[in-house]
């Protein structure tokens, strides 16, 4: 047998072509179909010897800052061989079709930009960029200088590290605030590829529907958000977010 057949509910459709203000939420799932790893994915085969939380640390870059170093250099280079999937072009899409309209993502690898989306937040940093691990200045692109990882920053000598949030981290405050006043307004907010349990990000949809916006759900699995989201749709992201946005805004 195969898979069920997707089916997009009429009055979910309605209700996002009627909307002045959409707001989103993505995570890893949406950049799986780029091969990017989920976190889950990650726990398997070429990424199991790495755990996030012996890595992705301030305590980790403290003990070992050349393997952190290391560890991001070569997802950076991942990321840089991968391109964005229908998932990412049908959000960029979305956004030019609604008046009033935020992408919050829990991304790093910038995929919705390179699609074309313009109103993102990166919630947790974007992995091309680093910056001042003491400062926390943003200084640069990614660069690898050949003498020593990692880099020094220029202007105090500190080292240089990756501009994402860490385990243990803050959110940066700004990007945070944003997001949680579009899940306040938005009238739909679309919650796409993520396992909607690593807080703050988690939250935002129980704001929005708190706030009076229809929750949907976008994801080939079960997640703690199922239960409570006004509509599932269940399938890989760059299925049901083409289908959805063509039903909703057909060319
Ligand atoms: P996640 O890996 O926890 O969850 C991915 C979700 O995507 C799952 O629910 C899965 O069912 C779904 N999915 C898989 N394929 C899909 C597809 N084709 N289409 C749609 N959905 C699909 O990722 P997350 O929710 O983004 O994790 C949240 C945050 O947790 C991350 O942004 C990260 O900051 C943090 N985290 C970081 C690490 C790390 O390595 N630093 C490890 C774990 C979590």
């Amino acid at each position: 047998m195969g898979s069920p057949a997707l089916v997009i509910p009429g009055d979910l459709v309605a209700a996002l072509r009627a909307a002045r203000d959409v707001a989103v939420l993505t995570g890893a799932g949406v950049s799986a179909e780029s091969g990017v790893p989920t976190f889950r994915d990650a726990q398997q085969g070429l990424w199991a010897q790495f755990d996030p939380r012996e890595l992705a640390t301030p305590a980790a870059f403290a003990r070992n800052p050349k393997r952190v170093w290391d560890w991001y250099a070569m997802r950076r280079e991942m990321v840089a061989r991968v391109a964005p999937n229908p998932a990412h072009f049908a959000l960029a899409e979305l956004e030019r079709r609604v008046p009033a309209f935020l992408l919050a993502t829990q991304n790093v690898d910038g995929l919705h930009q390179r699609a074309g989306s313009v109103r993102v937040v990166e919630l947790h940093g974007n992995i091309t960029r680093v910056r001042c691990a003491d400062e926390g200045t943003v200084v640069a692109q990614w660069c690898e200088p050949a003498d020593a990882l990692p880099p020094r920053c220029p202007a105090c000598g500190a080292f240089l590290r990756p501009d994402v949030v860490w385990f243990e981290e803050m959110l940066p405050a700004d990007a945070l605030a944003a997001a949680e006043d579009a899940a306040r307004r938005c009238e739909v907010l679309i919650v796409a590829g993520t396992s909607a349990e690593v807080y703050p990000a988690a939250a935002l949809p129980a704001q929005a529907q708190r706030a009076g916006a229809l929750v949907v759900e976008v994801n080939p699995n079960e997640t703690p958000l199922s239960a409570d989201a006004d509509h599932v749709l269940r399938g890989p992201a760059g299925v049901v977010l083409p289908a959805l946005v063509a039903a909703a805004f057909p060319r």
